[in-house]
C-alpha cells in the first residue's frame, strides 16, 4: 500500500520537527504506511536567518526550494512563470518523436492530435491558468504534427487554417480542441464546486478563474436566492439573471468590500454604505445606483430555504466540462451538410479527404497555379480540360463514365451523371446525389465517399507513378473495394451491392 503525495505545514522549531518525525514513525508502525524519507523533502518558507541545520537535525531529509512539484503540478509561493509549464511542452514533444508522423495517414494524425496531444494538458489546465504563450506553443506543436507529421510545416502542407480545424464537426471543422476555451471550461469547475461544496477547505481562497470565466459561469447558471447566505452579492448572476457588478460597473469599482453575500449586503442596506463616496460620485454612478436600487427593491429573502444553483446546459442541472466548452461556440454557424461526411461509414482517410474537398483544400492544378507552384494545367484523367476539384469529381468525361457504370451496377439512377441537378460546388453536388429521394442514403453516402477517394487515387497514380487505369478498370477496382468495405462492416453498402 502507498499513499499519494502529502504536504504537511509545520512551524520551523526544533521541537515541532522532532515531534513530527515521531508522529510519522508511529503512524507508519500502526498503519504500515511508512514514510519514505528518501522521497521526502523540506521546503522552507520565510525561514531567512534561521539555523535550519539545527532545526532539522531530527528529520534528515533533502532540502529543496520553490518551485517544487506536488501531485505532478508546479507548486510555488510566487506567480508561476512560463518556465514552470515547460515540462508540459516537453511531454508533448517527446510523444511526437516516437510516432514517426510521416508514416501515418492524415486521418491517423487527426486522431492522435485529438486523443493524445489535446488531452495531455487537461490535468494541468483544470488546476492552473496556463499563460497564453504556453497554449500557443502547444497549438504550434499540434498544428505541426497534424499537417506535417515529423517534417517541417510549410504553407503547402497546412491545408486548412487552425481556427477552422478547431471548430466542432457540426460547425464544419475537424473538432480539434481549442485549448484556450477548453481550459476555461475546465476552470469553471472551481466556481461550480465553490457553490455546491462550500465545505471544501480551499473555498474562500483565490481560484485560478479570471473575470471572463466568471462571466461565462454567470451566463451558464441560474441562481435562485433563498436565505442569501451562499450567493455573492456582486459576483453572482442572481439579480434577474445578471451580476450586479455588470449592472453597475462604476459603482462596483468604488465599493469595498466586494465579497459580501446577498444576505449581508441587503441587511440594513449595507451595500449602499459600502460605496466609497469619497472616491468621487459622478452622475453616472447616481444613474447606475438608482437602476440597481430599483432592481433590488422587490428582492425578498426566504430564511427557510438555502440558495440554489442550476447549470443551464445539462438536463441534470449539473456542471460538465463538455457543456461549458460547447457553450463557447453557441453562436457558430451549423454545417449539417459537411457533418454528414463524418457520420458515414467509410475509413477515416476517405472521410478526411472528402472533408478537404468540401473545404476546397485539395491540391488540384487550379490551386497550385494560384500559388505559383509547379503543376500540369490539364486534367490527368481526360487531358482536355483544366483541373479543379469540381471538374475532377463531377464534370470530367472519364469520371462521368465511372459514375455511369456504378449507377447501372447498383441500379441507382441518382448516381448517373445524366440525372444530376446542376450544382455550383462539390458540396452542393454531393448533397444533391446523397440526399435525393428514394435512395438508400447511408449506402450512397459510403459509396460516394469511396468513389471520390478512388478517383483521387487514380489521379495521383497517373501524375506521380505514371500508372493508368481505364474507366472500366477503375470501376472494377471500386467494386472490389466496396466488397472489402462491406466485409469490414459497411452494412448499408453491403445491402446495396449484394444485388450482383
Ligand atoms: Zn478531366
Amino acid at each position: 500500500m502507498y499513499a499519494r503525495d502529502a504536504v504537511i505545514f509545520v512551524k520551523p522549531a526544533g521541537r515541532d520537527i522532532s515531534n513530527l518525525a515521531l508522529i510519522l514513525k508511529n503512524f507508519g508502525e500502526v498503519t504500515s504506511l511508512t514514510t519514505n524519507l528518501l522521497k521526502t523533502s523540506v521546503t522552507p518558507i520565510s525561514c531567512e536567518g534561521m539555523n535550519l541545520d539545527d532545526i532539522l537535525a531530527g528529520f534528515p531529509v533533502v532540502r529543496t526550494s520553490f518551485p517544487t512539484k506536488y501531485l505532478g503540478l508546479p507548486l510555488t509561493v510566487r506567480r508561476l512563470r512560463k518556465s514552470d509549464f515547460q515540462p508540459l511542452l516537453e511531454k508533448a514533444t517527446s510523444k511526437l518523436a516516437g510516432w514517426h508522423g510521416r508514416h501515418l495517414t492524415q486521418a491517423g494524425r487527426v486522431c492522435l492530435t485529438k486523443s493524445v496531444l489535446s488531452s495531455l494538458p487537461v490535468y494541468l489546465l483544470s488546476v492552473l491558468k496556463a499563460p497564453k504563450d504556453i497554449l500557443d506553443e502547444l497549438d504550434k506543436a499540434r498544428k505541426k504534427f497534424l499537417w506535417a507529421g515529423d517534417m517541417t510545416l510549410t504553407g503547402r502542407k497546412c491545408k486548412v487554417n487552425w481556427t477552422k480545424s478547431g471548430m466542432a464537426k457540426e460547425n464544419g471543422g475537424l473538432g480539434i480542441l481549442n485549448l484556450e476555451r477548453f481550459a476555461r471550461a475546465l476552470r469553471l469547475r472551481w466556481l461550480w464546486h465553490e457553490w455546491v461544496s462550500p465545505e471544501k477547505t480551499w473555498v474562500g481562497t483565490k481560484t485560478p478563474c479570471d473575470d471572463t470565466d466568471g462571466l461565462l459561469f454567470a451566463v451558464c447558471t441560474t441562481i435562485s436566492v433563498g436565505d442569501g447566505n451562499r450567493t455573492s452579492f456582486w459576483h453572482s448572476g442572481w439579480l434577474q439573471g445578471c451580476r450586479p457588478k455588470d449592472i453597475a460597473p462604476n459603482l462596483f469599482k468604488i465599493t469595498r468590500p466586494k465579497n459580501r453575500t446577498v444576505a449581508a449586503a441587503l441587511q440594513r442596506h449595507t451595500w449602499i454604505r459600502d460605496i466609497r463616496r469619497a472616491e468621487g460620485l459622478a452622475l453616472v454612478h447616481v444613474h447606475k445606483f438608482f437602476r440597481l436600487w430599483g432592481m433590488l427593491r422587490n428582492v425578498q429573502l426566504n430564511q427557510n430555504q438555502e440558495d440554489q444553483i442550476k447549470w443551464k446546459l445539462t438536463k441534470t442541472g449539473e456542471y460538465t466540462a463538455a457543456s461549458a466548452y460547447k457553450a463557447q461556440f453557441i453562436g457558430n454557424v451549423k454545417a449539417p451538410k459537411v457533418q454528414r461526411i463524418w457520420r458515414a461509414w467509410a475509413p477515416p482517410k476517405c472521410k478526411f479527404f472528402a472533408w478537404l474537398v468540401t473545404q476546397n483544400r485539395v491540391w488540384t492544378s487550379d490551386r497550385l497555379q494560384r500559388r505559383g507552384w509547379p503543376h500540369n494545367p490539364s486534367c490527368p484523367l481526360c487531358r482536355s480540360a483544366s483541373e479543379t476539384a469540381f471538374h475532377l469529381l463531377v464534370e470530367c468525361r472519364f469520371t462521368r463514365r465511372v459514375w455511369s457504370l456504378l449507377a447501372s451496377w447498383t441500379a441507382q439512377p441518382a448516381l448517373c451523371p445524366q440525372q444530376w441537378r446542376p450544382s455550383e460546388d462539390t458540396l452542393q453536388w454531393w448533397t444533391n446525389i446523397t440526399s435525393s429521394e428514394h435512395v438508400p442514403r447511408k449506402a450512397i453516402l459510403s459509396l460516394s465517399l469511396l468513389i471520390i477517394w478512388e478517383i483521387w487515387c487514380e489521379r495521383n497514380a497517373r501524375i506521380f507513378r505514371k500508372q493508368e487505369k481505364s474507366a472500366p478498370g477503375l470501376f472494377s477496382k471500386i467494386k472490389n473495394e466496396a466488397a472489402a468495405w462491406a466485409l469490414a462492416g459497411a452494412k448499408h453498402l453491403e445491402s446495396l451491392i449484394r444485388r450482383e
